[in-house]
């Protein structure tokens, strides 16, 4: 028996293989630190908690409207149009399980087959796999980090053709952590107008932005308004990542095809899940609560970045959003794969490979400060001591 041709390519998400090799280790009794993660280490909060649990027991524990309960879409619209200046009726909202599915719902209302969709990297891994399975082709645009991975117009236009349908722009950007500038999102929109693109925009770390960096919603730039589809995630802002809560606020004209996916491949998302999404959206305390985690990720990763440069052969910018680093590492040779293996073997800790995020980043690794701030401390004494072997 075979399974679709077009499956037995796809490659199985290099991040997930990662941490199935680290729980495995850890099955087998090995300290592993995993630094390559990408989940908040942080307790969900106990507000968002309790609401789900009184749901539950209230029998608010059926099918619900396929694109989401209203409190919790009004609720989106509201924060869409308060928070971001993104203006989408509640109607043009679904409600997904995670920001995946929402990527995915997008993704395959979209796509006829063989329309090409480009990919900004260093990319997070799904957006290939995604692609390719709603039927489409990703092109792949490595941004230069001797730019800083600066978005560049040119090669991006060089990268259109008449297939090209849509752009995905991942802002806070994983694994670098750059947040785009207004004249970077200018430039994205004069593309996105004069090829007649589709923006999908994957704003699941806007929470997480630090020092005077501003997040813009891209669907808050005007002319991108009727031509953005915005993902958000609850996942990584209100650390319930395996709760499975996110969306996506989409044009009017694509709520037709969207809905129809939604319905018949989710049904619904978990109703007493919905429930919980309403007061992470509204609720002062949650609100604090995420502040505060927020705090906590600039205090580590300014920890983490500056260890890691004093490390002979290490150069690690400084993120100014999402919880990660993505250093370069220059040490006897090796290119990512070999470093990542040579830290997990020689001083258990477990790292991301750089080639994860596009084919050219042979020479880095990302390193997730979603950990515990003793394992943080204790896992970059390690990598000194590999690295200085
Ligand atoms: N988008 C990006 C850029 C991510 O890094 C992730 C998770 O790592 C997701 C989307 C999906 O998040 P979730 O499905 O947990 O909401």
């Amino acid at each position: 028996m075979k399974s679709a041709t077009m499956l037995q390519k796809l490659p199985e998400s290099k991040t997930i293989s990662i941490l199935n090799k680290v729980a495995t280790l850890k099955h087998e009794g090995h300290n592993i630190l995993n630094l390559a993660g990408g989940e908040p280490d942080f307790d969900t909060p106990q507000a968002i908690i309790e609401e789900a649990e009184n749901a539950m027991k209230s029998g608010f524990t059926h099918y619900v409207n396929s694109g989401g309960i209203p409190e919790l879409r009004n609720a989106i619209a509201h924060k869409l149009k308060a928070e971001n200046g993104a203006i989408y009726d509640p109607s043009q909202i679904i409600v997904t399980a995670g920001g995946k599915p929402a990527i995915y719902v997008a993704l395959k209302s979209i796509i006829n087959p063989g329309d090409e969709v480009l990919i900004l990297n260093p990319a997070w891994v799904s957006f290939e796999p995604l692609i390719t399975m709603a039927g489409g082709v990703a092109i792949s645009i490595d941004l230069d980090a001797d730019k800083d991975f600066k978005l560049d117009k040119d090669l991006l236009a060089a990268a259109c053709t008449s297939r090209t349908k849509a752009i995905i722009v991942n802002n806070p950007n994983n694994p670098t952590g750059r947040v785009l500038n207004l004249e970077e999102m200018h430039e994205l929109r004069d593309l996105a107008v004069a090829k007649d693109l589709i923006v999908i925009a994957d704003e699941v770390y806007e929470k997480l932005v630090y020092g005077h960096h501003k997040f813009v919603s891209l669907a808050s730039i005007p002319e991108l308004e009727n031509r953005t589809i915005t993902v958000q995630s609850f996942s990584k802002g209100h650390a319930i990542t395996g709760w499975r809560l996110g969306y996506l606020a989409l044009p009017k004209e694509l709520l037709s095809a969207a809905s129809k996916i939604q319905g018949h491949i989710a049904t619904c998302t978990t109703a007493f899940v919905q429930k919980a999404g309403v007061v992470a959206l509204k609720d002062a305390d949650v609100k604090e609560e995420v502040d505060y985690m927020r705090i906590r990720y600039a205090t580590r990763i300014n920890r983490v970045v500056s260890l890691l440069n004093q490390i002979p052969g290490v150069t690690c910018p400084h993120p100014n959003g999402a919880f990660y680093v993505f250093p370069e590492i220059k040490f006897r040779d090796y290119d990512s794969i070999e470093l990542a293996s040579y830290l997990l073997d020689e001083v258990q800790v477990a790292v991301t490979p750089g080639v994860a995020f596009g084919s050219s980043y042979t020479q880095r690794v990302r390193i997730s400060c979603a950990t515990s701030d003793e394992d943080i401390e204790e896992a970059l004494m390690r990598i000194e001591k590999a690295l200085t072997k």
